[in-house]
């Protein structure tokens, strides 16, 4: 019988130094103390122990059970605590990390120019008016003075989708659109930003660009109104200290035409790279409105005249943030976009 609690003792403690959770603690307790336990069953036995060993067996059973008891319970605080920590570590927060940055999103430089070229139309009293990105022909060039035989058709490579309908090429159909969705010769002061492609690629092109167009009609209108209206908007992008000049040129929709150039804003007119040694930056083309573009849009030149421009934005947006490669813009680097 002291060989079977000597056996009992040493198995159930064996175990109970091998027992990983509660559950297995609680199965070892079964196993040895419950109803059909170990010790109970030595218990029982008790019977058949000789009336002189039986004090001394029933002490073994005691001592054994009160060991037993005792290590369970160490044991189970011992998991409990264990379980306590391992919770805590996956729980743990450590305060004295920094924080995570929450990025912010930022204008495109294109967005910035379009919306200072704008405001200073608008502060003009300038009205804003869209366009179409598919355009037809007709608009795109025919009813500016582009009949399909003109050879200025040639100074623009198109995207063509079908024979009669295109990627417009430049923001001026807006220009007979507006004319044509009023009452002959209603007076207008608008400008049209929008989407132009052409096919072209490198440093300073791109296939698909944007323009501002600007067109002002009504009685009267010079060309000394083209002049102070231009002249204000490049002050109004480059500075009041920025000089002006107009250069003759030709484009089908105006005449007389002229390109606009600044002085550098590089070397304020002494000459750099920039410029290449000019002192002058061509920056829109302009001129009055073709009286054939008039006529063919309803209005009447003996009546009306205006003056119309256009102009690129990414080339102004170039100027202003001292960007030397157009395809800068669209390449979504966010190390360029985040310097604005
Ligand atoms: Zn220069």
């Amino acid at each position: 019988m002291e060989k079977e609690l000597q056996r009992i003792r040493e198995a159930a403690f064996h175990e109970l130094e091998q027992a990983l959770d509660a559950t297995a603690l609680n199965d070892l307790r079964v196993k040895v103390l419950g109803k059909k336990g170990e010790l109970t069953a030595v218990l029982r036995s008790l019977g058949s122990v000789s009336a002189s060993m039986r004090p001394r067996i029933g002490q073994l059973v005691n001592d054994l059970r009160l060991d037993f008891e005792k290590e369970l319970q160490a044991k189970q605080e011992a998991i409990k605590e264990a379980e306590l920590n391992s919770r805590l570590a996956a729980e743990k927060i450590d305060v004295t990390l920094p924080g995570r940055r929450r990025e912010l999103g930022r204008r495109h430089p294109l967005t910035l120019t379009l919306d200072r070229i704008k405001d200073v139309f608008l502060r003009m009293g300038f009205d804003i008016e869209e366009g179409p990105e598919v355009e037809s022909d007709y608009y795109n060039f025919e009813a500016l003075n582009l009949p399909p035989d003109h050879p200025a058709r040639d100074m623009q490579d198109s995207f063509y989708i079908t024979d009669q309908f295109l990627l417009r090429t430049h923001t001026s159909p807006v220009q007979v659109r507006t004319m044509q969705s009023k009452e002959p010769n209603t007076p207008i002061r608008m400008i049209a930003p929008g989407k132009v492609y052409r096919r072209d690629y490198d440093a300073t092109h791109s296939p698909m660009f944007q323009q501002v167009e600007g067109l002002v009609v009504g009685p009267n209108i010079r060309f000394s109104d083209l002049k102070g209206t231009l002249e204000m908007f490049c002050q109004g992008i480059f500075g009041d200290s920025v000089k002006v000049r107009f250069r003759p040129s030709y484009f089908p929709f105006t005449e007389p035409s002229a390109e606009v150039d600044i002085s550098c804003v590089i070397c304020k007119g002494s000459g750099c790279r920039v410029c290449k040694g000019t002192g002058w930056l061509e920056i829109l083309g302009s001129g009055m409105v073709h009286p054939r573009v008039l006529e063919m849009s309803q209005y009447d030149p003996a009546v009306v005249s205006g003056f119309a421009f256009g102009m690129g934005v990414e080339r102004i947006a170039m100027l202003l943030f001292g960007i030397d490669d157009l395809r800068l813009f669209y390449e979504n680097d966010v190390r360029f976009l985040r310097r604005f």
